[in-house]
């Protein structure tokens, strides 16, 4: 990787300064290439005058999307250090143990998480505001800007926080290398050119909003538009806005969902949009069909933070309309197999655990060498996901690996039995899980966050024997008031099993 590949914005600011680059929802502020060039190569400076030692230096981030926060990401990758976008979501003792674990030398943050910060007790790290007069943007500006200089491929350059499904969130480095595969995979499948224009209101923390969205369409000299948050009504108004002319927007299910049902929604008034981007957790082929009545694609992608963009589906009208339960072909960088518990891969039509082999899958977690090695069987990365190769080749993904149960020795996937208790009108969310049963090994539960209308058990049982074979039918119904959910959209179903039921 050369040094114009890697850092995305050397020759964007050379071939093209003038080109819009960024523009902040929130705030209204716009920059160039050429500008946004400056900024970063002044961070960069000011950054490298503060590190003792380059090659370990890692900067952590605190704050929501933002020109700050994407341009401290790209300073990083200038000056060699690695970017660490923080979850503002999580509880403050969820965060000091993500701070301890990757000890950044130094936390940016936004104003609005000062207190969260000064609140944790041994806080050893110096933290720094991202603007405001004596913010990282202010200070920067006085500086001048650092020479860019070339680095090796395998250099980590960002680290990710896994969501949290599964149970703690474990860091993944991912290397200049995997960076730049990502976006070109990314580029590819997603049709991201210098005409794109990516509105992203998904969290920089997780690996779609920031090495997928965030790098890939400023690589490719697109114009990224910056949301601090998801507001329906905005964000709309911002699809819709004419001077903006959206081609790309991202989301996960939750969100597409939630779009459709505000009072605001115009699919008249989003004519420049080739797509709505979709991924990181199960996308119903319900809303798939109601999107394209109104002539959008949802285009499902599927991912993760180990290997960026790894299957996703073409932005193509037709074949979504095609395979509406399936998250497509391969990215072409990577190489995807399927494979039965012997690591030998299934025949097509036969589900088996997707593995994923290429340059944007990451060398490994940050301090867990344990989970490294057997996350890795000669140099394949076993996702965890389960997958299926369906007719015309593209690829399903009827769950993962730990949320599969066996009830009466038949797999039971929950995604299968949420979509079609989640399709029931009265049903506002769903998640099944899997639970030890005396009878048949195990059985489903359903949870069940219900709409204004409230559903019986009766109804929903009712439902599922027209639809489910009865060993997939869920032997007990709860109503809850929400399903605890990551940012990326997540059903976080260990803390559902934690909270109904207690060991
Ligand atoms: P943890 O490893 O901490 O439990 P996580 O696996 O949720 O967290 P991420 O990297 O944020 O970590 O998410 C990747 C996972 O999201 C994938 O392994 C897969 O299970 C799920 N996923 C992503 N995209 C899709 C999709 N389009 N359809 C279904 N599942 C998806």
């Amino acid at each position: 990787v050369g040094l114009e590949t890697d850092d995305p914005l050397i020759y964007r600011a050379k071939t093209g300064p003038n080109r819009p680059a960024v523009f902040e929802v929130a705030s209204g502020r716009s920059y160039s290439y050429g500008e946004l060039n400056l900024v970063v190569g002044r961070i960069a400076a000011f950054l490298a005058a503060r590190a003792e030692d380059t090659a370990t230096t890692r900067i952590a981030f605190l704050g929501r999307n933002s020109i700050a926060q994407i341009s401290t990401c790209l300073a990083c990758q200038r000056a060699g250090f690695v970017f660490v976008p923080l979850n503002w979501r999580l509880g403050a003792s969820e965060l000091k143990r993500i701070i301890d674990d990757c000890q950044p030398s130094l936390i940016v943050h936004d104003a609005e998480f000062a207190d969260a910060l000064a609140g944790m007790t041994d806080l050893s790290v110096p933290t720094l505001p991202a603007e405001g007069a004596d913010g990282l943007w202010e200070l920067a500006a006085q500086v001048q800007p650092l020479v860019p200089l070339a680095f090796e491929a395998d250099r980590p350059c960002i680290m990710l926080y896994t969501s949290g499904t599964t149970g703690a969130p474990k860091g993944v480095v991912i290397t200049r290398r995997n960076a730049f595969a990502s976006a070109i995979n990314f580029s590819m499948v997603g049709e991201v050119t210098a005409n794109s224009v990516a509105l992203c209101d998904l969290p920089f923390f997780h690996t779609i909003g920031l090495v997928a969205i965030g790098r890939t369409t400023l690589m490719m000299g697109g114009r990224l538009v910056i949301s601090d948050r998801f507001m329906p009504d905005r964000t709309l108004a911002t699809l819709g806005d004419p001077a903006l002319s959206i081609t790309h927007y991202f989301a996960v299910p939750q969100m597409a969902a939630a779009l459709r049902a505000a009072p605001g929604w115009n699919p008249a008034a989003l004519k420049a949009l080739q797509a709505i981007f979709i991924g990181g957790a199960p996308l119903s082929p319900v809303l798939i069909e109601t999107f394209l009545e109104d002539g959008i694609p949802l285009v499902n992608g599927y991912g993760m933070s180990e290997a960026g963009t790894a299957i996703h589906m073409p932005l193509d009208r037709e074949m979504v309309a095609r395979y509406p339960g399936s998250v497509g072909f391969a990215a072409p960088l990577l190489e995807v197999k399927l494979v039965d518990e012997n690591g030998e891969e299934v025949a097509d039509g036969e589900i088996g655990e997707i593995w994923l082999r290429g340059p944007s899958v990451t060398p490994g977690y940050w301090n867990k060498p344990e989970e490294t090695a057997s996350a890795f069987t000669d140099g394949w990365y076993r996702s965890g996901d389960l997958g299926r190769r369906a007719e015309g080749g593209v690829i399903h993904v009827p769950d993962r690996l730990k949320d599969m149960y066996i009830s009466g020795g038949e797999n039971v996937f929950p995604a299968e039995v949420e979509a079609v208790i989640g399709a029931h009108r009265k049903v506002r969310e769903v998640a099944v899980i899997g639970i030890a049963d005396p009878k048949w090994g195990e059985c489903g539960i359903a949870f069940i966050v219900p709409h204004d209308e409230h559903p019986s058990a009766e109804e929903i049982l009712a439902h599922c024997a027209e639809r489910l074979a009865s060993y997939k039918r869920p032997a007990r119904i709860v109503f809850v008031e929400a399903i605890p959910r990551t940012a990326s959209g997540k059903a976080q179903k260990h803390i559902l099993r934690q909270t109904h039921l207690p060991s």
